[in-house]
């Protein structure tokens, strides 16, 4: 051994020292980051704030309330929350509605039009728990949030997010991991809290957070639970904690809290549709239709119109138009739309000892006609009024509103700022939009006297 390679060695084991040493004090946990070199932010976006976008899978948007969860109760007071709920995207599932909420698009309109479906020009099935499509930008239309402040040179990670394990239109998080529910809950609230320790050239400014355990409950033993009830408050513990130490880094965040979808309780065993109708020729997926044409979608069509009081049937192109779920042919002709908290699927299985899973809640019903679909929101932080609430609003309207307190500029989306505008501190100028004369902001109105007297106290406070 020469002495120089001896020298490197001792070099070496210094700089590990002060390497762990430094890593202990940081508390940063060593958990399967993946960081792709992206730069430091630019100047100008140096100084802008910061967006924790938090989703509690299946929180539905009375659990605070009903069962008691002290800390997104003091958030919804210190800021601002929809009391009635808000309104996920059709279908009221995971995949299409986080991949919404981070787009301001309909699934619909940015594809993933169900957490499984089948792309008949493709000719090939997308599963949300298969990483070949999940994590396969391809399959994804749309800016999400992640990729819209990349292109304008601002740093983001997300720790959990549908869509944020693919490169989507050439893009990636400055920060990421692969989807592993095993990973611990307190662990995911220190990497945040780390990344915002970065030093501010690589500190990202749009940070999304997951946690499934309120859809779990949810499924496993449905929404009136004592499991649902022990879920609520375990990750209303995590919101907790997460404020607290989000509190201690003394920077300018907006912290959001929000849910993809409610839960309502199961009736019934399988609706099975071939049962009415002759679907040997199509491609199915779940209870979604691939005809091989227009004469076989009418047919199906025919053969399910009044089957039975369980469910609506129509032609892609008549689904309701609150529903936006009628553009894109991934979506299947025709369409199938549940009257009820059912189960259903195109084919009934062919194995003799297929039973109903053993499953008590479920979700991806009608958000307009089923108020058990809801999901919540709570905003708070320097960027937010203080006690306000909003009415019941549609999700594709995060967008504009996150986008807006990042100051980043966004393209067409079906999104509306108009809609959380008046929430906002102090909406960015440059990009918020013009409000007609006589515009009165989404409050309810028995909230009139509270919120301007909130606004009141807010302009005093530092
Ligand atoms: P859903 O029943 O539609 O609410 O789907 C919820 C499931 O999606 C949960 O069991 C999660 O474990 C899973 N999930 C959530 N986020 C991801 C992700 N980023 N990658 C893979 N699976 C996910
Ligand atoms: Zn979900
Ligand atoms: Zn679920």
């Amino acid at each position: 051994m020469t002495r120089f390679g001896g020298i490197t060695r001792s070099l070496c084991a210094a700089f590990l020292l002060l390497f762990i040493l430094h890593g202990c004090e940081q508390k940063q946990p060593a958990l399967p980051v993946i960081a792709v070199e992206h730069g430091p932010n630019a100047v100008e976006q140096r100084q802008k704030p910061y967006v924790v976008l938090v989703s509690l899978d299946g929180f539905r948007y009375d659990y605070a309330q009903k069962y008691g969860a002290p800390n997104l109760l003091a958030i919804a007071s210190r800021g601002a929350s929809a009391p009635d709920g808000m309104i996920p995207a059709y279908p009221s599932v995971t995949f299409p509605n986080h991949y919404t909420i981070v787009t301001g698009l309909y699934p619909e309109h940015h594809g993933i039009v169900a957490n499984s479906f089948y792309d008949p020009g493709r000719q090939q099935v997308y599963n949300y728990s298969d990483p070949r499509t999940a994590a396969d930008g391809s399959w994804y239309g749309g800016t999400p949030l992640w990729v819209l402040a990349e292109n304008q040179g601002m740093r983001s990670a997300c720790f959990f997010w549908p869509g944020s394990e693919a490169e989507i239109a050439g893009q990636r998080p400055s920060y990421y991991l692969k989807y592993d529910a095993k990973l611990p809950d307190e662990d995911r609230i220190d990497q945040v809290v780390a990344w915002l320790r970065l030093p501010a050239a690589t500190r990202p400014h749009f940070i999304t957070l997951y946690y499934p355990d309120t859809d779990h409950a949810g499924h496993e033993f449905g929404p009136e639970s004592p499991e649902e009830f022990a879920a609520v408050h375990h990750v209303d513990e995590l919101m907790g904690h997460l404020e607290t130490k989000l509190n201690k880094l003394h920077l300018p965040i907006d912290l959001i809290i929000v849910a993809d979808h409610g839960m309502e309780t199961l009736q019934g065993g399988w609706i099975n549709l071939d049962r009415w109708a002759d679907l040997s020729d199509f491609v199915t997926d779940g209870a979604l239709m691939y005809p091989k044409n227009d004469a076989a979608a009418e047919k199906a069509y025919e053969q399910l119109k009044g089957a039975s009081d369980k469910f609506n049937v129509y032609r892609r192109r008549d689904v309701p138009a609150e529903l936006h779920y009628s553009s894109n042919p991934r979506i299947g002709d025709p369409v199938i739309v549940l009257n009820g908290p059912y189960w259903i699927r195109a084919k009934a299985s062919t194995n003799p000892n297929d039973k109903v899973p053993n499953m008590k809640g479920m979700h991806g019903y009608d958000p307009f006609r089923f108020k058990a679909m809801r999901a919540i929101f709570y905003a708070e932080g320097p960027g937010i009024r203080r006690g306000v609430t909003v009415e019941s609003f549609e999700n594709v309207n995060l967008y504009p509103f996150i986008a807006n307190i990042l100051g980043l500029s966004i393209g067409p989306a079906d999104g509306d700022l108009r809609v959380l505008q008046g929430i906002l501190q102090q909406p960015r100028p440059e990009h918020a939009l013009e409000l007609p004369p006589g515009y009165v902001p989404e409050f309810a109105p028995e909230n009139a006297a509270k919120n301007a007297a909130q606004l009141e106290l807010t302009r005093g406070a530092p």
